[in-house]
């Protein structure tokens, strides 16, 4: 029998085993547990040979995964097996089309050497990239890609997993009909870009991001290539920005203070005629900055920007001449705003 215990801090228990639960889920990932699964399931002595790793260990990590609901454990036959679950299968299996493989070993390799060192973070208020890595960057764009090509890729894959799970929400959130030509700023590797031109059969979608990225886009496009996507590469707080009669920005403003984003919002304003759009994306804060957690926890490691609320990146943006028109939250990882350029 279940004795009711209504006094028992539940939620402080697993939170204080949610970072045990966040590293299987990493650990599984980056050995490669839910890729080399099959249908019919594996034995833990299977996935071992698979996974080149102990047995013992395996079986451990298996288990610590079937109790967070990533894998089932069923008996078959005689044999014990263990199998993905369909979340697993859709989102956690490295090339299935939502994947978020790429992004779960972003949170591993880099935002959790900086979670380490949150108590230095809190107490300097500063980010922690040198002491969890050794370098101390100007920003972080710079400490990624001024760095090796593999950090890019690791970076871009990430980015794109996040991009492809999101995209067409925030594509489809407002209806663009009026609009012919975009510049997705910061558009990475066109993830985005690729779900814009297929919601919205009569819009170009130009991507603009730093040289470093633009180089590796061969790597991202879609087997079925669209011709209304096109990049150019450049620095948005440096260079002339393409012209469009919608900008997209999405997952730029957080990252960086409000001087950065009034200066790149002031160059935008400069090539926006009347009636010119500006969509943002971003996680919005509620008004108290309560919710959701998901963004004032992401806020812990950034490093020199901030998470806002839907009026405060409305004050923003109207210092620049754009009046809010619709705001959408999308239920899914990005929330989306339409703006217009005022006559
Ligand atoms: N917009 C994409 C998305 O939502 O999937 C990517 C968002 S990612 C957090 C930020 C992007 O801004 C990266 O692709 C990065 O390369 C780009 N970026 C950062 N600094 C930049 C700069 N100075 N000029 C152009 N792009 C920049």
């Amino acid at each position: 029998t279940k004795s009711s215990n209504e006094g028992f801090p539940h939620s402080l228990v697993e939170l204080l085993d949610g970072f045990k639960a966040s590293k299987t889920l990493f650990t599984a990932s980056k050995l490669g547990v839910f890729d080399v699964m099959s249908d019919s399931g594996l034995t833990v002595d299977e996935v071992a040979i698979q996974i080149n790793a102990s047995v013992l260990g395996t079986e451990k990590l298996l288990d610590a995964a079937v109790s967070i609901g990533l894998l089932h454990k069923l008996k078959c036959e005689d044999k014990l097996v263990y199998r993905n679950t369909e979340q697993a299968r859709q989102f956690l299996v490295s090339d299935s089309p939502l994947s978020l493989h790429a992004y779960i070993l972003h949170c591993n390799d880099m935002i959790w050497p900086l979670f380490n060192h949150l108590e230095s973070a809190v107490r300097e208020g500063t980010n922690q990239h040198e002491r969890a890595f050794g370098k101390k960057p100007e920003n972080v764009f710079q400490d990624i890609y001024f760095k090796k090509d593999d950090m890019v890729m690791r970076f871009m894959n990430a980015m794109h997993s996040i991009a492809k799970v999101s995209g067409r929400d925030v594509a489809t959130a407002f209806d663009l009909s009026r609009f012919r030509t975009a510049c997705d700023v910061g558009g990475c590797t066109g993830a985005m870009a690729y779900e814009f031109t297929k919601a919205h059969p009569d819009l170009s979608v130009i991507v603009f991001d730093l040289p470093a990225v633009i180089e590796m886009r061969s790597h991202f496009q879609p087997l079925e290539q669209d011709s209304r996507v096109s990049f150019v590469a450049g620095d948005f707080f440096k260079d002339d920005i393409p012209k469009a009669d919608l900008y997209i920005l999405a997952r730029i403003l957080h990252d960086w203070s409000d001087d950065k984003v009034h200066g790149l919002l002031s160059k935008l304003s400069k090539t926006c005629t009347p009636g010119c759009g500006l969509l943002l994306s971003e996680i919005l804060l509620d008004e108290e900055r309560t919710r959701p957690s998901r963004a004032l926890l992401q806020a812990l490691s950034m490093t020199e920007g901030s998470q806002r609320s839907a009026t405060e990146y409305s004050n923003l943006i109207r210092k620049h001449g754009f009046s809010p028109v619709h705001t959408r939250y999308t239920d899914n990882l990005l929330d989306a705003m339409l703006f217009v350029k005022d006559d």
